[in-house]
């Protein structure tokens, strides 16, 4: 039975881990200040502009010129033809979290046979990441803020050279910790919110009063010179709420970019297709992109080009070393205990749906792939299955 016609259910929860990079290259930008099709009438210049500017300040940082050398060596990589460099990996430092939010997916990477990865197995995971050019860190979790080795990890990472992200629910984030973060080297504490409602978010979240710390969080993080995102996860059900609706207008008039994260059956929610957005809710959510300078989907964190960057820009490494393509195909392509990233990465890009830049969200809009390969269970506690496992051996 085609997904769309399953019954719908209501999904209630929402995904603690953020969809990817928060930031968009200065040649995205500068795509989108090109680009003519987005959107027409007198007002296509003004959001071309303003996008640029979002874009701009987010990813740069006088404060670290290696950086900014680095980001520009990657566009040089990319133009010269030399190679196309990784732009941004996930790290997950742990997987405990102060909240219950109903579709979460952090257990599907507990593997209880394993250790988690110590700080030097980190320190050698990041350093290879830079070797393929990789110019921004993601710490996630679980929730990153309830570990103390999160500053540890942050300055292993030589924070002057790359963007350093924190994905946090930010309902733990206290004034002190905000200066600790932006003085260890954080850049952008980006954080889950769902909705304009409180009742709403703090359903998502399981946790009465979430909604009211996340947003105290946002003014905490500002106050201690951090740049703040927010990620809202969007479904088939709360895509048309006035909840989700006031968040966007919140968020445009406190100047705050917005990454959207595009519900995917997997975790608690790996039973649950009927959260996935319609092809007319697409159509609205691509609509809201290409007129909402502050408002991007994954796609629009890609260098250059549009379509799904996992693999080629982005990959994500477990607290035990697997290593997946993005925060929601739970499919273990290597595990850094066992081989080089790059060899990973390299495995990664000669599958079929990875080699390069898919047009549909593989894990939220391409029903072929999901229905075949995302694990249709929770899985809890087992490892990962392994890509060969899911695509066949012999098939990486
Ligand atoms: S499947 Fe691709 S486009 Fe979808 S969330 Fe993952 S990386 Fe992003």
């Amino acid at each position: 039975m085609p997904l769309r016609a399953r019954k719908r259910r209501q999904c209630r929860g929402s995904r603690e881990a953020a969809a990817g990079a928060s930031l968009g290259g200065e040649l995205a930008a500068a795509r989108g200040l090109l680009d003519s099709d987005l959107v027409g009438g007198d007002n296509l210049g003004a959001m071309k502009i303003s996008r640029f500017r979002y874009n701009f300040r987010y990813s740069f940082n006088p404060r670290k010129p290696r950086l900014q050398w680095r980001i520009a060596r990657a566009y040089l990589d990319l133009f010269s033809g030399r190679r196309h460099p990784l732009r941004y990996v996930d790290v997950n430092v742990g997987l405990a979290c102060n909240l219950r939010c109903e579709h979460c997916f952090a257990e599907n990477f507990h593997h209880r046979a394993a250790k988690e990865l110590s700080n030097e197995e980190w320190a050698s995971v990041i350093s290879q990441a830079k070797d393929l050019g990789a110019i921004a860190l993601g710490f996630t979790g679980g929730e990153p803020l309830a570990y103390s080795r999160l500053y540890d990890l942050i300055r292993l990472a030589r924070p002057e050279e790359m963007l350093i992200i924190v994905c946090t629910n930010g309902t733990l984030l206290t004034p002190k910790k905000a200066r600790e973060l932006r003085h260890v080297g954080v850049d952008i504490v980006q954080m889950s919110v769902d909705s304009g409602d409180a009742e709403e978010h703090d359903r998502f979240r399981g946790r009465e009063g979430a909604f009211e710390k996340t947003r105290e969080a946002f003014r905490i993080a500002r106050e201690a010179g951090l740049k703040v995102a927010a990620v809202p996860t969007v479904s088939h059900q709360n895509l048309h709420t006035e909840g989700f609706r006031r968040l966007i207008d919140w968020a445009e008039q406190e100047d705050i970019l917005v990454n959207l994260s595009m519900a995917a059956p997997v975790g608690e929610w790996a039973d649950n297709r009927d959260c996935l957005l319609t092809p007319e809710d697409l159509a609205e959510l691509n609509r809201l992109v290409s007129t909402k300078a502050h408002v991007r989907r994954d796609f629009e964190t890609n260098y250059w080009k549009q379509g799904c960057g996992a693999a080629i820009e982005k990959l994500y490494v477990t607290p035990f070393g697997d290593v997946i393509p993005c925060p929601y195909m739970h499919i273990s392509f290597g595990n850094v205990r066992e081989a080089p990233l790059a060899a990973i990465r390299q495995k990664m890009c000669s599958n079929s749906y990875l080699k390069g830049f898919h047009p549909r969200c593989l894990t939220a809009e391409d029903e072929e792939f999901i229905d075949k390969h995302l694990p249709r269970q929770y899985l809890k506690g087992g490892a990962l299955p392994r890509s060969e496992e899911i695509f066949g051996e012999g098939k990486p």
